[in-house]
């Protein structure tokens, strides 16, 4: 029986299999285009896979059921950084590897956070907003500048370092950063970003700027506490997960200008819901996006070319690459 690629992606069947094709020394296999299929003829395309690419829509969720149904099945591979959708505890115990895409927009991610921080810092959103009226506030927007603030990085990962690099022709007063892993002082030196225990970080900070996971020492590690400890001027920016923050006391805290605004590109539910507390949240330095910090057309580029490297690996019989199995 040949080698057969089931795609959960809505792409065409030719392109998935000319991009897997673009490795040297893929052997002869099969696209099989599963982002329609449902139910019996799901669970019989999985049982003839040999590997899987997930769907980057998280529609096609992949449950314990469609893993046990699995024959040969070698690996499932994602093309996102997020796969919340695939039912990874089953797949290890059947021993399938699951892989993602991890650091594929970490550029896009680091690009947002910078973006947000100066559309804040310059009042923007005012200064658009007054000007489309008719008005002419130059007396009111009141911008100032992103040189000589001290911004606070809380995880310093790919994206946190990617953040810091990008910062640095900024002249920032300080780079600080809070990880419960410190890098080493070369790496400290290179991009000139100091350590910094949470609370002092949360105390200094111009912006403060959340690029960690959650887990179950960040959930709601920016809490009603923390805003308390923030300056009354600086801004928040999540780009990470929602979770990380309280989101009813975020909007208490913009509300009572505890703290001066924020850019939020994460939900507790996504899409959000209307009753979301932040959609309440008035205010021209309050900015929202819809999940969006890490897409852009090259982070897409550079997400297809690895999932579909990584499948042509495991075709050949290679190690595949950015496993998350624990
Ligand atoms: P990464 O794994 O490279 O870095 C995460 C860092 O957080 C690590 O250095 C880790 O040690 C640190 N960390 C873990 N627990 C911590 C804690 N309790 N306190 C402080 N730091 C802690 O991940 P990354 O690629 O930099 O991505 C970071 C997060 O950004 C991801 O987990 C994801 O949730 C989010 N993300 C969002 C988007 C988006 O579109 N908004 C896109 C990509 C990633």
């Amino acid at each position: 029986m040949g080698l057969k690629v089931l795609s959960l992606a809505p792409l065409p069947g030719d392109l998935v299999k000319l991009l897997i094709q673009q490795t040297q020394g893929v052997p002869d296999f099969e696209v099989v285009s599963g982002h329609e299929l449902e139910d019996g003829d799901l669970l019989r395309a999985v049982s003839e896979a040999d590997v899987v690419l997930g769907d980057y829509t998280f529609n096609k969720k992949i449950t314990a059921d469609i893993v046990n149904a699995a024959g040969r099945l070698k690996m499932i591979q994602q093309p996102s950084v997020g796969y919340q959708h695939i039912d990874v505890d089953a797949c290890t115990l059947k021993g399938i590897r699951v892989a993602n895409t991890a650091g594929a927009n970490t550029v896009s991610v680091a690009e947002h956070t910078i973006a947000w921080a100066l559309c804040l810092l310059k009042n923007l959103f005012f200064a658009h907003t007054s000007t489309k009226l008719g008005g002419w506030e130059q007396m009111n927007v009141k911008p100032v500048e992103l040189k000589g603030k001290i911004w606070g990085i809380v995880g310093f990962g790919r994206i946190g370092q990617a953040l810091a690099a990008r910062l640095r022709p900024f002249e920032l007063e300080r780079i600080l950063y809070y990880d419960i892993i410190r890098q080493p002082r070369n790496m400290e030196e290179e991009l000139d970003a100091t350590f910094c225990e949470l609370p002092d970080l949360l105390q200094l900070s111009d912006i403060v700027s959340l690029h960690a996971p959650l887990t179950e020492t960040t959930r709601c590690m920016i809490d009603e506490h923390a805003f308390h400890a923030m300056k009354p001027t600086a801004y928040l920016i999540n780009v990470a997960r929602a979770e990380l923050v309280d989101e009813e006391a975020l909007a208490r805290a913009i509300m009572a200008k505890t703290i001066a605004g924020a850019g939020i590109d994460v939900f507790s539910e996504e899409p959000v819901r209307l009753y979301n507390p932040l959609l309440d949240v008035e205010s021209d330095k309050f900015l929202l996006s819809p999940h969006t910090a890490g897409v852009s057309d090259e982070a897409a580029g550079r997400i297809i070319n690895m999932a579909t490297a990584n499948i042509a690996k495991v075709l050949k019989g290679e190690e595949p690459d950015s496993l998350v199995n624990p």
